[in-house]
């Protein structure tokens, strides 16, 4: 089942070439903050062209600076090389000034291709923030429409909303399945179900998937054992392998990974710790929960609906970034979190600098565990980051 999504998102470049073909406008972005909504609406297919390759960045240090994060010089390596197929087919950019990597990085995007930078307000609450912010909305609207997109009408984007938040809806039915003390599946398996959402033409696959994979899971839910992680339902068909300690030890930690978005390629943190015992539970990164654990709303303006659902998100760009803390706060609670892993991409100097307040309120006021892990997209620390990860578990 979890194969399926897996199969889907490979298949989404097919998909996207026969949509190009038709006249469709596609639109590449890099960020959470961008909302799809706006996208379709305008008649556009949105796709993530967030870069998870390692073997793009070497491409990327002719013109990059060596100490930038992975994820930059990952997603430029792979757009002036052309071999990513979702860059490739994208008609425009849609960029944000999230952080100075990103932000003078789309200077250079916009070289290769038509692109629009969202200013982003680093005060989510500060006088006009929230205007200025519905600002951008409209103007990325204006250059949509510059470039082949439909003019978003009200109606159009409340309708987009309800869509994106029935998605919402049941990926937080998923979730639910992390609560128990024996999830359905795991979170390595979970990044496949979240990424697909990021490449989908047609949606209504997506919606199909999901509830299907909430029937199977429902059945696996009551099954209380440690067989209902290897059970013939799921394995038969899994891109992650089970075994390893995490599939036989009879009490597994329970973690939340925090911290930098990863992807099933990027994962290795994840990897390492569920290898060595610990059952990851929670993950809210923008490549986890972060997305989806809120719903907009669905009464009003609809303009201004997003523009306050998508400032809202709490990315370590926004400061001061109290929803972060909230987020933790609750994730800990709801999910019955143990110990937490802080991944922050080396050279991401806001997750980097927001760790301590971060770690400090995991350990202070939480009383957890806490690890922060600066890694990057290669395998060269993984021996290394084994013997941390092992003995933090341990300690747990
Ligand atoms: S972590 Fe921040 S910059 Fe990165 S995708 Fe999420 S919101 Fe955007
Ligand atoms: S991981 Fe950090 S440095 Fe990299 S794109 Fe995201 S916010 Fe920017």
């Amino acid at each position: 089942m979890i194969a399926e999504f897996d199969e889907h998102a490979n298949w989404a470049q097919v998909d996207l070439k026969r949509a190009k073909d038709e006249g469709r406008l596609v639109v590449g972005l890099y960020c959470g903050y961008i909302p799809f909504e706006l996208i379709r609406a305008a008649g556009g297919i949105p796709v993530s062209l967030c870069g998870d390759d390692q073997e793009a960045i070497a491409a990327a240090e002719a013109t990059l600076p060596r100490n930038l994060c992975p994820l930059i010089k990952s997603s430029y390596g792979l757009a002036v090389t052309d071999t990513c197929p979702f860059f490739h087919f994208s008609d425009i950019l849609i960029g944000e000034t999230t952080c100075d990597g990103k932000k003078k990085t789309f200077e250079l995007l916009g070289l290769l291709k038509p692109t629009h930078v969202m200013q982003l307000p680093y005060d989510r609450n500060a006088p006009g923030a929230g205007a200025s912010w519905l600002a951008e909305l409209r103007r990325v609207a204006a250059f949509m429409a510059e470039h082949g997109g439909v003019a978003v009408t009200d109606d159009a984007l409340s309708s987009e909303i309800r869509v994106e938040n029935e998605i919402r809806r049941k990926l937080q039915r998923v979730l639910a399945g992390f609560r128990g003390d024996v999830p359905p599946l795991t979170w390595q398996q979970m990044l496949y179900v979240r990424r697909l959402h990021d490449f989908l033409v047609d949606r209504s696959v997506y919606l199909e998937l999901l509830d299907r994979l909430t029937t199977v899971l429902d059945g696996e839910t009551a099954v209380t054992s440690e067989t209902a992680v290897t059970s013939e339902t799921l394995a038969t068909a899994n891109p992650v392998a089970m075994a390893g300690p995490a599939a036989v030890s009879p009490r597994r930690p329970r973690l939340l990974i925090t911290g930098t978005p990863m992807s099933p390629d990027t994962n290795k943190v994840m990897r390492l710790a569920e290898e060595a015992g610990a059952r990851v539970v929670a993950h809210d990164a923008c490549s986890g929960s972060k997305t989806f654990d809120r719903l907009a709303d669905e009464a009003g303006d609809p303009w201004e609906s997003l523009a306050r659902f998508t400032l809202d998100l709490p990315c370590a760009c926004m400061s001061p970034n109290e929803n972060r803390l909230d987020l933790l706060r609750r994730t800990v609670r709801d999910f019955r979190v143990e110990g937490v892993i802080d991944v922050v991409w080396q050279a991401c100097h806001t997750f980097n600098v927001e760790s301590a307040v971060l770690g400090g309120t995991v350990r202070d006021e939480l009383g957890l565990h806490y690890l922060k892990i600066e890694t990057d997209y290669s395998t060269a620390d993984e021996g290394q980051l084994r013997t941390r990860i092992e003995a933090f578990v341990e300690s747990l």
